[in-house]
Parts: C-alpha cells; sequence; structure tokens
C-alpha cells in the first residue's frame, strides 16, 4: 500500500519539485518550509522590517516583540525554564564555535574533551581546534559492532579528568539515538559540562531541557522546517554564566568607551550585531505548524517510511546498510559500485539524496568505506517518493553491476 502524507500539500515546495521531475529524500540536509512560514516571512518584510532591541519606533518595538515571543516560544517548547536561557545564533555549528570560545577559560592543559566516534564535522572539529589551542586531551567514545556507543569504554573513558563532554542526540549517518542519559550520568559524576548535539535529534523528539539536565543544547532552524542562517543555543542556568563573551560588537555592550567595554548577560551578550530577525520570526512559525499537528501521527508516519524504505534497501542484493538505523534515514553502500557512479545516476533521474561522508569523515573511515548514500524523510513524504526512488536505483543498479 503506498502511504500518504496528510502534510504534503503545506510544503509548496513539494509541488514546485515535482514540476520539476524531482523527488526530495535530503531533509537530514535541510527540510523543505510550510507554507505558514514563508508566509511569516512574507509578512515581516511587507509589514515593514525593522532592527530589534535598539529603536524606539513603532516598526521596531513591534519586531522586537515579536522576536522576544519566539524566544518565549522555544524555552516553552524546550521546557528550558526562561527564555534568557535561549540564545540565537547562525546555526548549530555557529553554537558549538561559540561554545568552545565560551568556555576556553575553564580549561587547562591535560584536561579531556570527550566526544563520540560519531559526530558531525561540527561538533568535532571546534573541540579539536580548542584542544589543539589549549593543549588538550580529545578522547572519543568508541561504537559497538551494532554501531551504539560503547557504554563499558564510555565508562573508561569519562574519567576524573574529563572537563567537558560534546555528543549527538541523534546521528545523522547511522540514524541511531545516542544513550543520552547514561552518557550525561557518567559525565556529571566527573562535574564535566555536557553539550548535546540536537541538529538531528530536535528534528524527530520534542526536546525536554528539564528532563535530559544538559549543560547546553542546540539546533539549527533550517532542519526544523524553518529558515537557514539560524541556530539556536539552550545553555542551563549556572552553564551559561560560565560562558565568556565571544563576539563583540553592537547591542551586545552594557557600556564602554573606547579603552574599556562591560558586556550583557545572556542571551543578548551573545548576539553581537542585528541578529536573523526574519529567520527567527520564521521559526517560530514554523513551530507553531508543528505543533498543531498530530505528533504521534507524524511518528507514526516517518516510522512507516523509514519501515518501508529499510526494507527496500534490504531486500536488494549487494546493498550494505550503514549500521542498523532507528529513524528517518538510512545510508549504504553497494558492493563493487562508487557511491558518486550511483549518485551521478540518481540525480539524473531526479531523485535528491545526499552522497559523500556526510561531514563525518572518521566516522565513515572507522566504518572503512570511502562514502556512502543517505536517504533521509521528512513528515511530507510520502510512498510515492520512495517508489520512485527504488524504481530509480534498480536502474541505476542494472547499469552499474
Ligand atoms: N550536527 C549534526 C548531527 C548535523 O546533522 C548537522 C547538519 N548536517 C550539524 C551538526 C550542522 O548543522 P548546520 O550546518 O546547520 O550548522
Amino acid at each position: 500500500m503506498l502511504l500518504t502524507s496528510p502534510w504534503r500539500s503545506d510544503f509548496p515546495a513539494l509541488a514546485a519539485f515535482a514540476g520539476e521531475g524531482q523527488t526530495y529524500l535530503d531533509s537530514a540536509a535541510t527540510a523543505q518550509k510550510p507554507q505558514a512560514m514563508i508566509a511569516a516571512l512574507c509578512d515581516y518584510y511587507q509589514g515593514g522590517a525593522a532592527n530589534v532591541h535598539r529603536a524606539q519606533h513603532l516598526p521596531g518595538e513591534r519586531a522586537t516583540r515579536a522576536f522576544e515571543q519566539v524566544r518565549e516560544q522555544l524555552a516553552s517548547w524546550l521546557n528550558a525554564g526562561s527564555s534568557e536561557q535561549i540564545i540565537f545564533t547562525r546555526g548549530s555549528t555557529e553554537a558549538v564555535n561559540l561554545l568552545t570560545y565560551g568556555l576556553e577559560h575553564e580549561f587547562q592543559a591535560g584536561d579531556e574533551i570527550v566526544i563520540s566516534a560519531l559526530e558531525h564535522h561540527a561538533n568535532l572539529l571546534p573541540w579539536q581546534q580548542l584542544a589543539q589551542r589549549r593543549n588538550l586531551k580529545l578522547l572519543v567514545l568508541p561504537l559497538d559492532a551494532s554501531g551504539d556507543i560503547d557504554l563499558v569504554a564510555a565508562q573508561q573513558l569519562i574519567g576524573p579528568r574529563c572537563r567537558l563532554l560534546a555528543i549527538s542526540q541523534l546521528s545523522n549517518v547511522l540514524g541511531r539515538w545516542l544513550p543520552l542519559t547514561e552518557l550525561l550520568a557518567l559525565a556529571k559524576a566527573q562535574d564535566a559540562l555536557t553539550v548535546v548535539d540536537g541538529a538531528q535529534g530536535a528534528v524527530h523528539s520534542q526536546p525536554d531541557m528539564q528532563a535530559l539536565g544538559c549543560d547546553f543544547y542546540l539546533f539549527s532552524s533550517h532542519k526544523l522546517y524553518g529558515p537557514d542562517g539560524l541556530g539556536v543555543l539552550y545553555g542551563r542556568g549556572e552553564a551559561l554564566q560560565r560562558l565568556r563573551h565571544w563576539q563583540f560588537g553592537g547591542e551586545m555592550v552594557q557600556a564602554c568607551d573606547y579603552q574599556q567595554a562591560s558586556f550583557r548577560p545572556a542571551p543578548l551578550g551573545f548576539e553581537a550585531g542585528t541578529p536573523p530577525i526574519a529567520a527567527v520570526l520564521g521559526l517560530g512559525a514554523s513551530l507553531s505548524y508543528l505543533c498543531g499537528l498530530d505528533a504521534i501521527a507524524v511518528a507514526a508516519h516517518e516510522a512507516a517510511l523509514h519501515r518501508q524504505l529499510l526494507h527496500g534497501l534490504n531486500s536488494r542484493a549487494g546493498i550494505q546498510l550503514l549500521g542498523t538505523p532507528q529513524v528517518a534515514l538510512a545510508c549504504f553502500t553497494v558492493a563493487g559500485v562508487h557511491h558518486s557512479d550511483l549518485a551521478q545516476l540518481l540525480t539524473e533521474q531526479g531523485i535528491a539524496v545526499r552522497a559523500g561522508q556526510h561531514c563525518a569523515m572518521p566516522l565513515l573511515a572507522s566504518l572503512g568505506v570511502s562514502g556512502a548514500l543517505r536517504v533521509s524523510l521528512a513528515l511530507y513524504n510520502d510512498g510515492n517518493d520512495l517508489a520512485r526512488f527504488f524504481s530509480a536505483l534498480d536502474q541505476a543498479l542494472e547499469l552499474l553491476q
């Protein structure tokens, strides 16, 4: 039976893609946008743009109010306690970079930062740079045979010199949830700071900061059906106070003269310069749209599509899945076929999937593959998308194998 998505028509890009013969199966890279979000962007620009936090005039006041309402909305969505714990960044990548500069003073030579073997480059390279700057050790939690974090090894690695643990919530390659409760408990037992990269996880879960108990949590708007150029960084109250300012400029300053300055606390102290105002309003609209959907129905739809995706891949000869994905995506290789050749043939047939190293080069190297294809799903995908993908895949494999 072909699955249909009751939400597909809320996303105008899907109709545009259909007109071009494109099948979009790359939502883990970036998601398409609901009409409600596009309308919010148009409303803001058509109603009159204005900068936030600095003008007394009506448009400025209106923009500031709407902007701060989205911060409140995010705090409530994340169960964060207070909107002062929500910092807007330019994306997940910038949020991690902010943390590596903002927390640099916490580390002494020889201290340890622990990450996992499956981190996206965004949650690896900034820590690697910090480790090099401060002469720290970057330790990597290994995976077991099924692609999960090896918790026995984690117990050994998260030791007394661990000052910070930075891990993903959901892998963008393996599609598996990380055992956050266990890992965060191990880090807290050592009094280490904890950072969770929710770039993929926030899209497929309802993140709850009080329940999770991490010090920092971050994600990107564009993967959560919102505009690009915007990220969200949550910080626990006490941990936020430990952050030092990192970017300097307009509206983050309390007072300054030519030689000295004092800075505002979070969140505004960490939002130097004009923030992505329209994007913030757009994310607010995307969140309102998502919160208006039946979350159980969305999860059931995505799970049914995912089962069909895995079944289709597993039933084809020569296809090797990377791990056993639990949600929304699957990475795979094909015996004897280079991933870029297969990607090229799929592209020619209008199938938009991702091929390559998925910004996780060390993980792919450790799995012994030079690259892989990734199919990723969102709530607007349907059985037709999968049928077109599998038909294109079969044709491509017939040519290549
Ligand atoms: N972490 C993970 C797990 C991701 O999948 C991504 C995006 N592919 C990022 C971080 C970086 O997100 P952005 O490019 O939006 O900064």
